[in-house]
Parts: C-alpha cells; structure tokens; sequence
C-alpha cells in the first residue's frame, strides 16, 4: 500500500505575511527518509525522463532511505550543480513529479499522491552544504576525465573562458568549467551576482545565504566574477577575445519586461513586474529608508499576469502592505482561469492562503489617472474561453459590451520578459530569431559567432532554472570540445 506523502512545514500564513522570511521550512531527517520510502523504485523509472537534467532520482531517493545523504548528494551533483536551489523552486508538478508513477497518466500536473522529488532533493542539498566538504564536489565523471572527449583535463589548463551574465545559466556555466581547471570569469551587469535568482526571486523563497554559498563556492573554484560590467557596452565581444579568453558563453537571460500597449500604462505607479521586484529583492526598498532605494505602495495593488512572477509581485505587493501598516488589499487579474496559469501550483496556494485576491477571465483595456497623473483605475473587459492556442490553453475571449472598472493606486505588470538585448543589438554578426534570442545550434549550443556559446533565457525564451542550467550543461560540452581543436 502506497503512504499519504509527507506534507512540508511552512510559516503560517498569518506569520510570514509581515517578513520576507523562507516559508517553506523543509523536511526534517525523519519525514526525507519516511517520504523517500514512499518511492516505489521502479524497475524503469519515467521520473529520470522528467527532470531536464537527467538526475538519477530513482537512486539518490534510494540513498536517502539507506540514511547514505553523503551518496545521494554526490549522485545529485553528478547533474545538477544547485540542489539547494532547485529543490526550493523548481515546478516539479510540470517536470519529474508529473513523469512520476503515482501520477495518473494525461493529469495536467503532478497528482499530490506523487514523491516529493523536490523537497527530498532540497533536504539533499541543505545536508552537502552543511556536511560534505565543497572540495569533493568534483563527481568521480569529472574529476579525472572530460565527458566530451574522455580526454585529461590538465588540457585544458591556461585556458579563459568569458561568462556573460551571472544567473543559473551564466553560474553553472561557470561552475562546471571552473571544476575543469579552466580559467573563468564571470561578466554581470548588475551589482551582484545571481540574476533572476537574486533580482527577481525574492528571499521568501531563496534565501540569500543559500545563492551566496553557491556563489562563494564559485570564487573557492577560482572564479572571478566582475560585476557592474555590461558586455556590449563596457567592452564587446572582440575586446574580450583580443584580453585572452578561448571562448565565451552567453547567458544574458531574458530580462525585458513585455507591457501590454493598452492607454494609460506610462501612468505613475504603474511599474513592471521586473523593476517591483528588483527594487525590493536586490535594492532593498522593503527596508527603505535603511537602504536608500524606494517603493511606493498604495491601499489597493493590482497584479496583471498569472506566471511566478506575477505571484511573486503579488506576493511581495502584500507583504509591503502589511509592512507599512496598510491593511492587505493585493489583486491578481487573470486573463484565463487558474488552471491555465503557468505558475509553479505551490506559489498558487501560497499566494491564496496569505490572503492574494484572484480575478480570473478579465482583460485590462485601460489604465486611468488623476489630474496629477497617477493611476486611479482599470477600465477592463470580462472574457471567456475559447479553443486552445498554440501554447495548448485555451484562449480568453472578450465579451464585448462588458466593460468594467477596478479601484487601483499601484499597477503591477507581469505578463512575460523577453530577451536581454544589450549586447545582441550592437553585435550584428550573432544572429537572433525574431523574438530577439540568440540562435545556437542545439547540439553544441554555439552561436553564428565562432567560439561563442549561449544557454538559458536568452536560447528558449523564459523558462525555468533547471532548463537554464541544462542549456548551460550543454554549452559547456560544446566549450570542452572546441577548446581542444
Ligand atoms: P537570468 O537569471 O535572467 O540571468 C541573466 C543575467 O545576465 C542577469 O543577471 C543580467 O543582469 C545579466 N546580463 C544580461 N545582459 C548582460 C550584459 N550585456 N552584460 C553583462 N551581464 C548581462 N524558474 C523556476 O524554475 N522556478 C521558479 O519558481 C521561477 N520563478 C521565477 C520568478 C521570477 C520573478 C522570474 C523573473 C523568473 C522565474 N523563473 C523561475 C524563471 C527563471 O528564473 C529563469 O528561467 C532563469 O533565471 C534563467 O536563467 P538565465 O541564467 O538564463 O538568466
Ligand atoms: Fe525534479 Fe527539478 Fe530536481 Fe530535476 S532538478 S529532479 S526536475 S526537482
């Protein structure tokens, strides 16, 4: 007989709404090993198919049932650098768990009777941060030999490669050349390294000494990171290459926000998703004025998309509400209903416990002012379902005539990024398709550009960390083989 699934503990909804403090609170010893005894260890396991990176689940969940937490941390690392990462905020109901047995074949995401894949790996994680010496974390595959060519990696030695851009595709990258001997540096923008992990996720659900350990094991790895330095702007790309570096690899994620082009939405308080976030998570302004950034926030906060972010703006919008002593009033508009969202199911239920108000099936048309100029309203159309579109869910389609208006001060948009343009717009020769990302071919993940890798946001357009980091994986392969011709 197959056992209910350990349930998590987290920080009471009515506790955490007033801090930015992890909710999830993970698994103790005792419930990892209870859970992983849940597994039915099949014969051939469809989880391993799920994951973008391939982790041996079916063993490391083995491990942990044998109490070897040393083992299944190094059977995890042999693919997945950022355990710790991934199991906080992978959306595994999407990727392993819904190839897990104990979901029904055709469910739309994970059943909850299926193994806590991501928390198991989470625990996993916590425990080699603590307990396994970061030295070690070389995996027998790549400590002696390159998976690429089988050759000795001291081949490799004198060599530097460029990375540009330091989010999960730019640090694991990074990461895994580093482990080879290879010379890298790290080129971010930005002020601190992490990209979306740091700007865009907040604390609440990466804490930032977790990003800070795995970026500090970069540095132990001889990693330079140069912050502060946009590649395109600062230097270009023959500039580094003419400074020494073999190779580079591009990791520029997919930073700009999309807005709707609706009337009004140059308004004051109307932000995007990614300048709201990045002023709380990376500047700080919910500690405003100890840390100098400000944010404003008003009596009602309207959230207009149904993706992570838009969560993870709704979330913050309230927590800053509660903060400054407004009573919590956030709203997500939806154009679709909650099983369309793309949002991880977890950052769904969160949002609703800690008192988020959801309007599904609205269309804003409209954003309107007052006379100084600040938005006051949305004007917004009622929709209803249609077919299903080329993203496979069924379209929102306005019902004329029923137009509506809904009391706002502050406007959060977040409904999708697009590609980081900085350095594709002045470098002609790096061919982008018409969405702006960098073309590469898919399986060495070079770019029209000889010596030029890409992986992450900026190939597929927003995806997910473990994609990013698995596009990165490959480039890195691709790297290893040109770095020896
Ligand atoms: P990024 O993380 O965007 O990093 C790119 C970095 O490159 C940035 O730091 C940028 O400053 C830098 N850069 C860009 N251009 C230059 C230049 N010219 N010179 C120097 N530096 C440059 N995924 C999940 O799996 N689970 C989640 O729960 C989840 N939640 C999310 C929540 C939010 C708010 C957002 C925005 C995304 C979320 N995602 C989530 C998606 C995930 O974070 C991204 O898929 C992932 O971060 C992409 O990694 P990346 O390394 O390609 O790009
Ligand atoms: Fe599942 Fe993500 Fe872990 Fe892969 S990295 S096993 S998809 S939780």
């Amino acid at each position: 007989m197959i056992r209910e699934p350990m349930t998590v503990k987290e920080l009471e909804a009515s506790v955490r709404i007033n801090n930015f403090d992890e909710v999830v609170l993970g698994y103790t010893e005792e419930e990892a090993v209870k859970e992983a005894s849940r597994c039915l260890q099949c014969r051939n396991p469809d989880c391993i198919s799920g994951c973008p990176v391939g982790i041996d689940i079916k063993k490391f969940i083995y491990q942990i049932t044998q109490k070897d937490y040393k083992g299944a941390y190094f059977t995890i690392k042999e693919k997945n650098n950022f355990p710790s990462i991934c199991g906080r905020v992978c959306p595994a109901e999407y990727q392993c768990r819904k190839t897990c047995l104990l979901t029904k074949k055709g469910e739309p995401f994970a059943s909850p009777k299926a193994i806590n894949i991501h928390f198991l790996e989470r625990f996993i994680g916590d425990y080699g941060m603590k307990h396994c010496s970061h030295t070690s974390h070389a995996t027998p595959n790549h400590s002696d030999k390159s998976e690429a060519t089988g050759q000795v990696q001291h081949t490799f030695k004198g060599k530097k490669v460029a990375v540009i851009g330091s989010g999960p595709a730019g640090l694991c990258c990074a990461g895994e050349l580093a482990r080879r001997g290879i010379g890298v540096v790290i080129f971010e923008s930005l002020h601190k390294p992490g990209g979306v992990l740091r700007y865009g996720i907040p604390p609440f659900r990466i804490p930032r000494n977790i990003l800070d350990f795995e970026i500090d094991y970069l540095r132990k790895l001889g990693v330079e990171i140069v912050p502060n330095f946009v590649v395109g702007k600062v230097k270009n790309l023959s500039e580094l290459f003419s400074q020494g570096f073999s190779a580079v690899f591009l990791g520029l994620g997919a930073g700009i926000p999309s807005f709707l082009g609706i009337k009004g939405e140059n308004l004051c308080n109307v932000y995007s998703a990614n300048e709201f976030l990045t002023r709380v998570n990376l500047m700080g302004a919910y500690k405003f004025p100890e840390f100098h950034t400000p944010i404003n926030v008003g009596k009602n906060i309207i959230v207009i998309g149904g993706g992570n972010t838009a969560m993870d703006a709704a979330r913050v919008a309230l927590r800053l509400q509660k903060i400054n002593g407004i009573a919590p009033n956030t709203t997500v508009l939806y154009r679709r209903t909650e099983n369309e969202m793309p949002a991880r199911r977890l950052e769904i239920e969160h949002a609703k416990e800690e008192g988020i108000n959801f309007q599904f099936l609205v269309k804003p048309q409209e954003f309107i002012g007052d006379e100084k100029g600040y938005v006051k309203k949305i004007r917004s159309l009622r929709c209803k379902l249609g077919e299903p579109d080329s993203s496979g869910r069924r379209r929102p389609i306005a019902i004329e005539g029923s137009n509506f208006e809904i009391d706002t001060d502050i406007v959060v948009i977040a409904i999708g990024l697009k590609a980081n343009q900085l350095l594709t717009k002045v470098t002609p020769q790096l061919k982008t398709d018409k969405y702006g990302d960098v073309i590469v071919d898919s399986e060495t993940m070079e770019t029209s550009i000889k010596a030029v890798f890409a992986g992450g946001d900026i190939v597929g357009g927003e995806g997910t960390v473990i994609e990013a980091m698995g596009m990165a994986k490959k480039a890195v392969q691709g790297i290893l083989k040109y770095l020896l011709i």
